[in-house]
């Protein structure tokens, strides 16, 4: 059983609740903070993916309980849920048990990146956070669906719900044990490995090249995107950097498409990919040129979408911000506030429809409903760095017995939070990165 906390900031640390959306940020730091308004961020733009929405079907009233605990730890008088227009039934049923506790329903377009924090606050509030700054910056604080079920159930995080889709015979989400191995996932949903070319790990935007079959789903994982060998995407994200870079510099011809339609420039930040290609070829002059790269948020769509070139100025703005990280460089709009969204901000809008014929994700199930499974796991492999901040501490040693819940990693000092068993079993390794657990009879 888990310890019993006497505030919401303790036991959101203590049940290790991170931000479940993708970034991993420890959630309890984000409850010590006041803001007047708590947004649910429920667009989930990824093509393919469907677990939000599936939470909030499979259980609305813990979602709205958690985002309500949020709302008032933090002070808000102000609780919106945007989710896409397109979920008719959902909103009609988030309205009427939302209306009770003071949360109202904010309609997104069928858009990416709608669930971009930066592009929902705008959207939701009309304010524009300044570059560089968090939501905070402007009274809102933005979570993820998944993230307030988890504060409303109030026990260790141990389980984790994402989507398996596009070439599997059947799209589904899932919530699996946390350390379970992706081969092993694949398998209890009906899916040979074997049959797989190439995994995209998050989602076909955001996401990142699986590195094996044994790694293992964590606290963050969103969904796990199967492809044939060959696809469009298999290309893409496997590029190596060198050849980027020289494709980048021989073949731009700074039409500034990518500027154009990239959705950070559009609410007013100084992001303009088409410098950083620029910059490709101008070493000498590189800085001034790398700086527009700052505040990139690394959705993709110049690369995946709007570049007819088919460059990818997206690895260029992130290598460029690396470098800026390093040299201590900013831009001087940084932290700048009142900045006006461009006059056609909401005319350039890509529609997720788009982008699914662009990326070849047509002939793919745009589904995934949440199915029960019956997870029996003979092994996970638990990281003890699931989230921004430092490692959690291994608490455990080789032989001893452990039951789902059970701390094997202690929360660091500094920023972050412990890991708890996913499975009941026996330590069978613990390394500096990660604890195994074997399944005990
Ligand atoms: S990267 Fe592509 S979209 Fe951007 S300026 Fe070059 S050719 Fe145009
Ligand atoms: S990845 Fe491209 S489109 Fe997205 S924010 Fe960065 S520069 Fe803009």
């Amino acid at each position: 059983m888990p310890a019993v906390h006497t505030n919401l900031i303790e036991r959101a640390r203590a049940n290790g609740i991170v931000g479940a959306g993708g970034a991993g940020f420890p959630f309890y730091k984000k409850l010590d903070a006041t803001a007047d308004t708590v947004i649910l961020n429920a667009a989930e733009c990824e093509p393919l993916l469907h677990k939000d929405k599936e939470i909030l079907r499979h259980d609305l009233a813990g979602v709205l309980r958690g985002m309500k605990l949020t709302m008032t730890q933090v002070r808000a008088t102000r609780g919106i849920v945007g989710i896409k227009e397109k979920y008719t039934d959902l909103i009609a049923e988030i309205r009427v048990a939302g209306a009770p506790l003071g949360i109202e329903v904010f309609e997104l377009g069928d858009y990416y990146p709608a669930g971009d924090e930066f592009i929902t606050v705008y959207e939701a509030t009309g304010r524009v956070i300044p570059p560089g700054g968090i939501p905070l910056d402007v009274g809102c604080l933005v979570c993820n669906v998944e993230t307030v079920l988890n504060l409303d159930r109030d026990v260790p995080v141990t389980r984790k719900f994402f989507t398996i889709a596009a070439d599997v015979p059947n799209p589904v989400t899932v919530c699996a044990p946390i350390g379970a191995k992706f081969g092993d996932v694949l398998r209890a949903v009906g899916a040979d490995p074997a049959q797989i070319g190439h995994v995209l790990v998050g989602g076909v935007m955001m996401g990142r090249n699986m590195k094996s079959w044994d790694e293992p789903v964590t606290r963050t994982t969103g969904g796990l995107l199967c492809f044939p060998n060959e696809h469009v995407l298999q290309r893409k994200y496997e590029t190596e950097s060198r050849a980027r870079s020289l494709i980048g510099k021989s073949a731009c011809d700074q039409c500034s498409f990518c500027t154009e339609m990239c959705p950070r420039y559009l609410i007013g930040h100084p992001v303009e990919p088409h410098m950083a290609m620029r910059g490709l070829g101008f070493n000498m002059v590189g800085e001034s040129l790398m700086l527009s790269s700052q505040f990139c948020c690394e959705c993709n769509l110049c690369s995946l979408y709007a570049c007819p070139e088919d460059l990818f100025p997206k690895d260029a703005c992130a290598d460029n911000k690396v470098i800026l990280r390093q040299k201590g460089l900013n831009h001087p709009a940084k932290g700048k506030r009142d900045l006006k969204a461009h006059s056609m901000q909401e005319y350039r809008h890509v529609p997720v429809a788009s982008l699914i014929k662009k990326l070849g994700l047509s002939g793919y199930k745009n589904k995934g409903p949440l199915v029960e499974i019956d997870w029996h796991l003979d092994e996970v492999r638990i990281p003890l760095k699931q989230h921004i901040g430092s490692p959690a501490a291994c608490a455990v040693k080789v032989g001893q017995r452990v039951r789902t819940g059970d701390v094997i990693g202690s929360a660091p000092d500094g920023l972050g939070v412990p890991v708890h068993a996913s499975i009941d079993g026996i330590v069978a390794a613990a390394s500096g990165d990660e604890i195994v657990i074997r399944r005990s009879e």
